[in-house]
This record gives structure tokens, sequence and C-alpha cells, in this order.
């Protein structure tokens, strides 16, 4: 669509678009390549979706490729990402033959484009060791990790590593995340975008439906945790907290919404427990929403009250953001990208346990002026931070410096 980038203007002004114009000029006749495992669920995916188009509309000629494989290669890699947030995890030396094997048959579907690109983004472990399987590169290779990496399991990492050093740089969200590696290492936190599906301002009417078609009563408290079902995201931990806060206050409602992303196999055992650990709650919603439910996600984080994310490793936490956009404080677990993000008592509050959640809850649900105030800082908070005009800028600056 042309001209997209010009309606950010009212949003972040005409200067950041014009400056983005400025950089891009240098890349203009470059081919630049995003590689990751998945079209579909998790931020990763929601970053390229769109990205993609932005730098496409400052003359860069971008690509996205997804890399396929077996069941298999899902659950190595699924035990990849455990063990590099911090998990004891086994890896029988099939699984990584296989692993391997992907990533071979994959660089040869993907040569043509990959040989040939100035840039090639690689989104984390799972398309990592392409680099070794196409040494005819011609361009620069950056290792995009989006994964809470500061305590990772030292098998994995090892591992990992002997792919990764390849590289001409790596990407991280958060100093704490950057590892011993032989080649320079930049951060650089994601975004969202504010005039996304996902984002824009949603009439009282569309938020009133959304919330009548699951059941949701907004005259009462509605608490809400968006997340793929993935134990880091500790969906139990957000229920038992909802538990202990709703002694104090019997009218409160939770909401549990997400989706499984294509390359996450442990969704369905996670959706399993919060179910069983829900039962019997008329009050507890757990909505299981297809991967372009991006309205109804806007309108649930509109509907909420408060917004909790208490991930127990959180490599940034786009939900986070999107909820402080929205004006909505965020009792969030205190790790990864949710400290960049939650300012505590400021945009929020950082917590380490369902009862630290639950205390905070009752704290700000008494206080609907701190909300409001929370609120406003937290909108403020991510325009300057953490929207996508910021990381495009970063990532074009990244690219003129790796190839000039
Ligand atoms: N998301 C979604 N549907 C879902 C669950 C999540 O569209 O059912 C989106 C969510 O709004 C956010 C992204 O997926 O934009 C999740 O990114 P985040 O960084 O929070 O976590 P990740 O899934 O990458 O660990």
């Amino acid at each position: 669509m042309a001209n997209l980038l010009e309606s950010y203007a009212e949003v972040v002004g005409q200067d950041v678009i014009d400056q983005l114009h400025q950089l891009a000029g240098t890349l203009r006749d470059k081919r630049v390549v995003h590689v990751n495992s998945t079209r579909f669920g998790g931020g990763v995916a929601e970053i390229l979706e769109k990205h993609v188009p932005l730098m496409r509309e400052l003359g860069i000629e971008t690509h996205w490729e997804v890399i396929t494989g077996d069941a298999l290669f899902y659950q190595c890699t699924k035990n990849f990402h455990n063990g590099l947030q911090g998990k004891m995890v086994t890896m029988p030396n099939d699984w990584l033959r296989n692993f391997e094997e992907t990533n071979a048959f994959n660089a040869e579907q993907l040569r043509p484009i990959l040989s040939d690109a100035d840039i090639v983004f690689i989104h984390d472990p799972q398309p990592s060791p392409l680099l070794r399987y196409i040494p005819e590169r011609k361009g620069k290779w950056i290792w995009r990790c989006h994964i809470d990496i500061h305590r990772p399991n030292r098998m994995i990492w090892r591992y990992l590593r002997g792919f990764v050093a390849g590289y001409d740089a790596s990407v991280f969200s958060l100093a704490s995340f950057a590892q011993p590696l032989p080649h320079p290492q930049y951060l650089i936190p994601p975004s969202i975008d504010p005039l996304s599906d996902k984002n824009v301002d949603l009439s009282n009417d569309k938020i009133d439906t959304v919330c009548a078609l699951f059941g949701l009563d907004r005259s009462r408290p509605i608490i809400v945790q968006i997340s793929r079902f993935d134990q880091f995201k500790d969906p139990l931990g957000v229920i038992e907290a909802y538990r202990i806060a709703k002694h104090f206050l019997p009218d409160i409602q939770l909401v549990l919404a997400g989706g499984s992303a294509a390359d996450d196999p442990e969704g369905d055992a996670v959706l399993a427990e919060a179910r069983q650990a829900a039962e019997g709650d008329p009050d507890v919603h757990i909505l299981l929403l297809p991967p372009d439910a991006h309205r109804t996600i806007n309108a649930l984080q509109r509907a909420a009250d408060l917004v909790v994310q208490k991930s127990l490793r959180e490599g940034f936490g786009l939900t986070v953001t999107e909820a402080l956009w929205k004006g909505k404080p965020v009792i969030g677990g205190d790790t990864g990208g949710i400290r960049l993000q939650v300012i505590d008592h400021h945009t929020g509050f950082l917590v380490n346990t369902p009862e630290g959640a639950a205390l905070r809850i009752r704290y700000l649900l008494h206080d609907r002026r701190k909300i409001e105030k929370m609120g406003r800082k937290a909108h403020q908070f991510v325009r300057e931070n953490f929207l996508i005009t910021r990381h495009l800028r970063e990532y074009l600056t990244l690219m003129v410096s790796l190839l000039y």
C-alpha cells in the first residue's frame, strides 16, 4: 500500500518519517531477507508482518522466508527455546541430526535468495544453522535472538553457539542477554505498530460486542493476560493470583486469551492444564483464538481494567507493549524484557509470585485514579520508546553500519 509510512507521521511526527527515508536512501539497491520458523503466532511473526511492507515502501527489496520442518524438528527447537530460557531439557542425538538435516534441506530451497542477499536476518535458534549450509554467501548475516538467554542451559547454548558464532553480528533485546561471541552485538528492543488492527483505537461499541461475545460483564472488573499457552507465560500462576485477589474482590473476572504458534508443540498441554485449573469458575474465561484475531485481542486489552503478563522468562513481551499503549498499567513478571517496559510504580508493577500479583491487582482496583495516572504514563512511555518507527530506524542504522 503506498504511503503507509506517511500515516505514521500523525503519531510520531513528520521528522521521524523524513529521517527514515533519509537513512533508507543509502540502502535503496539492497536486498534484505528475514528468515524465521512461523508465519503466524508469537511476537516474531507479529513484527515481521509489519516490518516487511514498511521496508519495501522505503525502497529496500525486503523478503520474508519461513523454514519448514517435521514434528520432531519443532519438538527439538521448542527444547532449544526452553533450554535457552534456563530449563533442564534432554536433547537426543537423533533430534540434533534431524535439526541439522532440516536446516540443510531448507538451505537448499532458499539458496538462491540467501546466497545473493545483501543482508540476512535469521530470527531465533530454529534457522540458525542455515549460514553453515550457504558458504558462498555474499552479504552480511545477522542473528536476531528474541529469547531471554541471560542464563541459558550451558549444553544447549554451547551447541547453538557453534552455528551463531559464524554470523557477522547478533541483535538482542536486552544487554543482559548478550553472550560471549566473536562478533559485534547490538541491542534493539522490539516494537509495536500503533496503526495495526492489534493496536488502533476501537469504538466502545466494538469493545462491547467482543465482551458480549465472550460473556464478559463490563460493569465488573476485567483482568486480562494475552499469551500463547506456554509454561513460561505462567497461566497457572495468573489463575492463582486471580483466586487470591478474588477473596477481596469477588466481582473480578479473568480472561486468559491466546492461540498457539505453528512452531510451538507444547501449547495444547499447557492449555489443558489451564482449563483444568480454572474448571468450575464461571468468571475465568479461557479463550483459544485464531491467529488473525487481532481486533479481538485489541478489544480485550481495551476492555481490561488491568493487564497481567506474569511471565517467568520473557524475551521482550509485545503483549506488555500493546497493553501499555492502550493506557493499561501492567502487572508483569520481574524478568527479561518486561523489566524494560514495566517501570515499577510508574507504568505498572513488577511481581515475582502469584501473591505479589494478587496484592497489586487488589491495590490498583481499589484506586481508579492511580490506574488512570499510570495508564497515561504507560502510553507515553511506549510512544517514546517502543513504536515501530524507532525499530525501523535502528534496523536501518544497523544495516548501514554493517554494509559501509
Ligand atoms: N498474540 C496473538 N494471538 C494470541 C496470542 C498472542 O496475536 O493468541 C500476539 C500478541 O498480541 C503479541 C504476540 O502475539 O503481539 C506475542 O508476542 P510476545 O512478545 O508477547 O510473546 P511471544 O509469543 O513472542 O513469546
